[in-house]
């Protein structure tokens, strides 16, 4: 379905259509081959750096080009059509989840060190959150920072790491103190530091081409400079960063969820049976009507979310986590049915809807599962 012009300038028409070009061009011709490779080539984040995607909202001051938010609607829009769900999440942990902390309280030499050279996509980056022990329940982490002299020394775990086996630095939360909040400091971590160490690439369901690691921390030592922010505020800026993630998660929701639906339109034209094709049968016809309702529904509230983001940056945490709850269980129920409507292709490896349904099991569980959406949420209605 056509966006809306309000939304989009003739800059952002553009832009769309050169993302497009690349998406089609460089990425979905390999997506098979990555997919079954299980990783791709360290080559795209160089070249998307490049062509300057993963520095499109951020000043100029840092290398970026300084969009706004339409800007990661039209990237979020765009992506599925490289036929992968691995690739474009590993490009928006990039610029959207590892790297916003680093601009937005990093210092200038932290900035230049890491924020830079991951913009230009010369250094990957991962952002290091969540623990074997501690997932939804941020502040249960376990991982220390030890202050020594000029130093911190850091021990412990992660878990679920986007980008992980190849990441040049972490966006890396450590616990400084006992406080169960106040006690969770974030830093810029490199990871050729001495006692890093990559233990295990998790085999998963779906997004596959993305790599996503275990990681393992021996008493590594990193200079205090490398501190994000302040020592203690690392639980606070997670959570400010959660936004922009899930308000990620819900684009990509909905835009995955448009591309399948519009897929299985197309095969359900071209395939007939009883001597019609299937849109000839009208239960298929009201499935895909309700289908499409929802997914515009989803929309619609995804870009009253990301206006509220554009227009408040953190302040819009009831219509962000409303947004991912609803594009990320839209977008399920749409991999589910779409499955279906293709009948024993939609089941096969061979077909693009097969690979959509494993990839979009995530979208309700990563970045704050669904429950969690609706815990924010009911302590946002007072209940
Ligand atoms: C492919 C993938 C990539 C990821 N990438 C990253 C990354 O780059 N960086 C990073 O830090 N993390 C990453 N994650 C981690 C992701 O954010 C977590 O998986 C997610 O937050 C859920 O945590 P968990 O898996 O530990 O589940 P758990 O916290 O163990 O939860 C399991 C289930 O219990 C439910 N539950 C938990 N608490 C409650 C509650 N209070 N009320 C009701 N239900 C509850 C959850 O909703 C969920 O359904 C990734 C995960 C995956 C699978």
């Amino acid at each position: 379905m056509a966006s809306e012009d309000r939304w989009f300038t003739e800059s952002h028409v553009m832009f769309r259509r050169e993302f497009r070009r690349f998406v089609e061009t460089e990425l979905a011709p390999h997506a098979d081959a990555w997919e079954e490779e299980e990783i791709f080539p360290r080559e795209v984040f160089t070249r998307m750096g490049e062509l300057g995607y993963f520095g499109v909202r951020y000043p100029e001051s840092m290398g970026g080009a300084g969009g706004d938010i339409w800007y990661t609607v039209v990237m979020c829009e765009e992506f599925p059509r490289s036929l992968t769900a691995g690739v474009p999440m590993a490009m928006m942990v990039q610029s959207d989840m590892a790297t916003p902390i680093i601009g937005e309280i990093g210092t200038r030499e932290q900035i230049e060190e890491f924020l830079m050279p991951a913009l230009r996509g010369e250094k990957i980056a991962a952002l290091g959150v969540s623990e074997p022990g501690a997932g939804s329940d941020v502040a249960g982490m376990k991982t220390v920072a030890r202050k020594d002299g000029d130093d911190y020394v850091i021990s412990g775990s992660k878990m679920w790491i986007t980008n992980g086996t190849r990441a040049d630095f972490i966006t890396l939360a450590a616990r400084t103190s006992e406080s169960k909040h106040g006690g969770v400091s974030l830093f810029t971590f490199p990871t050729n530091t001495p006692g890093f160490s990559v233990s295990k690439k998790i085999k998963k369901m779906g997004n596959k081409c993305s790599d996503t690691a275990v990681l393992y921390f021996d008493e590594c030592r990193i200079p205090k400079r490398y501190l994000l922010g302040e020592e203690g505020h690392g639980f606070m800026h997670i959570m400010t960063n959660f936004q922009g993630e899930r308000l990620v998660g819900a684009l990509m929701g909905v835009a995955g969820a448009q591309f399948a639906l519009d897929n299985t339109i197309q095969y359900c034209k071209d395939r007939e049976a009883f001597g019609r094709p299937l849109t000839g049968f009208q239960v298929t016809r009201h499935r895909m009507v309700d289908l499409q309702t929802e997914i515009e529904a989803a929309r619609r509230l995804t870009y009253h979310a990301a206006e509220l983001f554009q227009e408040r940056g953190s302040g819009a945490t009831k219509e962000i986590s409303m947004a991912k709850l609803y594009a990320a269980e839209v977008a399920k129920r749409t991999a589910d049915a779409c499955v279906q409507m293709q009948g024993g292709m939609g089941y096969s490896d061979e077909s693009f809807i097969s690979r959509y349904f494993r990839d979009v099991r995530l979208l309700p569980i990563g970045g704050g599962a669904s429950e969690i959406m609706r815990e924010i949420l009911s302590k946002l209605m007072g209940l």
